[in-house]
C-alpha cells in the first residue's frame, strides 16, 4: 500500500514512522510511504506558499498553487485518481471502522494543512474525503496524518505478526479489549485470574469476551449501545449491573 503525504514539514514523519512495526513493513515493501514537500512547488523565489486571507482575521492560508502542484506530481501519469484525503477539525472523525476500509485502498494521498488551512478552491479540485482525528484543533495536519498512516498500516495484510491479531483489540468490534497481564502471575500481592493458566481454552475465550464487555461497560459504556451485542452479551451485563456476576 502507497501513501504519498504532501506537507510543508515532511522531516517530522521519519521519526515517528521509521522505526518499530511501520519502518519494517516499509523495509519489508508492504508499505510504501513518500512525504512531499509542499514549498518545493512554490513559484515564489522565497518558497513562500502561505498569504492573507481574504476574510481578513488573523492567521495565513496555504496557496492552492503550490498545493495543486504538489498533488500533481504525484498524480501526473496515473491512470486512476489516488484517493486523496485532506486532515482536517472539519471532517469526518477518523475510527477503526474508517480505518479497515481505507487498509483496502493501493494509493492514498494525505494532505496536511497549516496555518489556517487551505485555499478552498484546491480543496474542492483534489480533495475526496475530509477526515479528522478529533473535535479540536492542531497546529497542523502532520500529527493526524502520521495517526491516520500507522492506524491504517497495521491493518493492511502481514503488517502485524502473524501471531498478533488486531481482531481482538479495542474498538475492532464495537468492545474494548479485555485486561492482559504478563509473567510473573503474581506481582505486588496480586494473582492473575485463575483461569488464564487453567490450560481450558473455551473457558479462557469465554472470560476474554466477558472482560471485554465490563471492561466497555466501566469505561465506554456509550459504544456498548452501537455494538452489536448478543442476547448472551446483554444477559451477562444486566447481570453483572444488578452484582450477579
Ligand atoms: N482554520 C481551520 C478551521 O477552523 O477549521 C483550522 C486550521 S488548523 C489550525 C491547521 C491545519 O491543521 C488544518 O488545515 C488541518 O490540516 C490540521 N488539523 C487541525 N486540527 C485537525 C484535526 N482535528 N484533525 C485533522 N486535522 C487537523
Amino acid at each position: 500500500m502507497r501513501f504519498d503525504v504532501l506537507t510543508l514539514f515532511p522531516q517530522m514523519f521519519e521519526a515517528v514512522l521509521g522505526d518499530s512495526i511501520i519502518g519494517r513493513a516499509r523495509e519489508n515493501g508492504l508499505i510504501e510511504l513518500n512525504f512531499i514537500d509542499i514549498r518545493d512547488f512554490s513559484a515564489n523565489k522565497h518558497r513562500k506558499v502561505d498569504d492573507y486571507p481574504y476574510s481578513g482575521g488573523g492567521g495565513m492560508l496555504m496557496n492552492a498553487q503550490p498545493v495543486f502542484d504538489a498533488y500533481m506530481s504525484v498524480a501526473e501519469g496515473l491512470d486512476y485518481k489516488p484517493l486523496t484525503i485532506y486532515m482536517s477539525p472539519q471532517g469526518k472523525v477518523f475510527g477503526q471502522s474508517v480505518a479497515l476500509e481505507l487498509s483496502k485502498e493501493e494509493h492514498i494521498v494525505i494532505l496536511c494543512g497549516h496555518y489556517e488551512g487551505i485555499d478552498q478552491r484546491v480543496i474542492d479540485e483534489i480533495v475526496d474525503m475530509e477526515l479528522s482525528i478529533g473535535d479540536f484543533v492542531l497546529t497542523g495536519g502532520e500529527i493526524p496524518a502520521m495517526a491516520v498512516i500507522d492506524t491504517v498500516s497495521r491493518l493492511v495484510p502481514n503488517v502485524l505478526a502473524a501471531e498478533t491479531s488486531y481482531e481482538n483489540e479495542s474498538h475492532f468490534n464495537g468492545l474494548l479489549e479485555y485486561p492482559q497481564y504478563t509473567r510473573p502471575a503474581e506481582w505486588h500481592g496480586v494473582s492473575i485470574p485463575d483461569v488464564l493458566i487453567s490450560g481450558h481454552h473455551a473457558n479462557i475465550e469465554k472470560w476474554k469476551h466477558e472482560q471485554s464487555l465490563i471492561n466497555t461497560l466501566k469505561k465506554r459504556p456509550d459504544m456498548l449501545e452501537k455494538a452489536e451485542l448478543s442476547q448472551e452479551d446483554t444477559e451477562f451485563l444486566s447481570k453483572f449491573i444488578n452484582g450477579e456476576q
